[in-house]
């Protein structure tokens, strides 16, 4: 790569090929923290569809700090995701925790996400980097910027040439107001150091629904490749990340109010 030339990764969908990076549109993807059951997922699906998402997201294997809460429905929400893009025709992008699951996963999956505390997972970067489906890669809650990049390298090494990386908020001193620190300076910095896409997850980045709105036109301002973005039918009775999910209604006047003004392409 000369400096400044920049990757582009093309996944295909149902509704034809969506790109990320180089002088391609903002690429949103939403949808609710966990697949919680058919009819939310395909419901949020639509929703999130009709106001201009590419790509759903929803967790069948959930990394849940404790092991009293929800885990996720595991293979059966992969059905139920495999439902979502047939009735949507929205890419899917669902989360790997495990090598043993990558096979099963990638039937279903246009994109798989390496979570945020697997960022380190070698043997699972080995495994996704083997296989054919783009890769979204999240930023360690205390991974520094090299770090980050050297995992995306053994993706990248291992013989996978497609892989988004995403910032999800970071720890640091205070995280009384808002859940991480969503550093939005990795914008510029990445595009310094590499050719990869960058996505902005202000969902996880600040851990409040009122604040996500803001932070996402920040990351478009900032020309972020990509959001994403948790969406949820009733945030107040989900099962995991209700409190930083916007509902389908907020999220439609995000995408066609607020980001409207900042160059949001549809
Ligand atoms: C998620 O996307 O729901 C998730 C668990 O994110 P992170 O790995 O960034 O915490
Ligand atoms: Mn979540």
């Amino acid at each position: 790569f000369r400096h400044g030339d920049r990757s582009k990764v093309i996944v295909p969908t149902p509704n034809g090929n969506v790109a990320f990076g180089q002088d391609q549109p903002v690429v949103i993807i939403a949808g609710p923290c966990s697949v919680e059951n058919k009819e939310m997922i395909v419901e949020t699906a639509v929703k999130v569809k009709n106001a201009g998402a590419k790509f759903l997201r929803g967790g069948a294997y959930k990394p849940r700090t404790s092991p009293y809460a929800f885990q996720g429905h595991g293979e059966s929400a992969l059905e139920l995701l495999a439902a979502a893009r047939d009735a949507s025709g929205l890419g899917i992008i669902t989360e790997v925790m495990d090598t043993a699951d990558v096979e099963k996963i990638a039937e279903v999956a246009d994109i798989l996400q390496i979570g945020a505390r697997n960022m380190q997972n070698f043997a699972l970067l080995k495994k996704v980097g083997a296989q054919d489906k783009p890769v979204f890669l999240k930023r360690g809650m205390s991974a520094t910027i090299d770090e980050w990049l050297m995992a995306a390298e053994y993706i990248l090494a291992a013989g996978n040439p497609n892989v988004i990386l995403c910032e999800r908020g970071i720890r640091t001193f205070d995280r009384k107001y808002c859940r991480n620190v969503l550093d939005l300076s990795v914008i510029p910095v990445l595009r310094s150091l590499t050719h990869l896409p960058i996505a902005i997850d202000p969902s996880h980045g600040t851990g409040k629904a009122e604040y996500v709105p803001d932070m996402a036109k920040a990351a478009i301002a900032c020309n972020a490749d990509s959001l994403m973005i948790e969406v949820h039918p009733n945030p107040a009775k989900a099962l995991s990340d209700g409190p930083q999910s916007l509902t389908p209604e907020r999220f439609q006047q995000l995408m066609t109010q607020e980001l409207a003004v900042v160059g949001q392409a549809m």
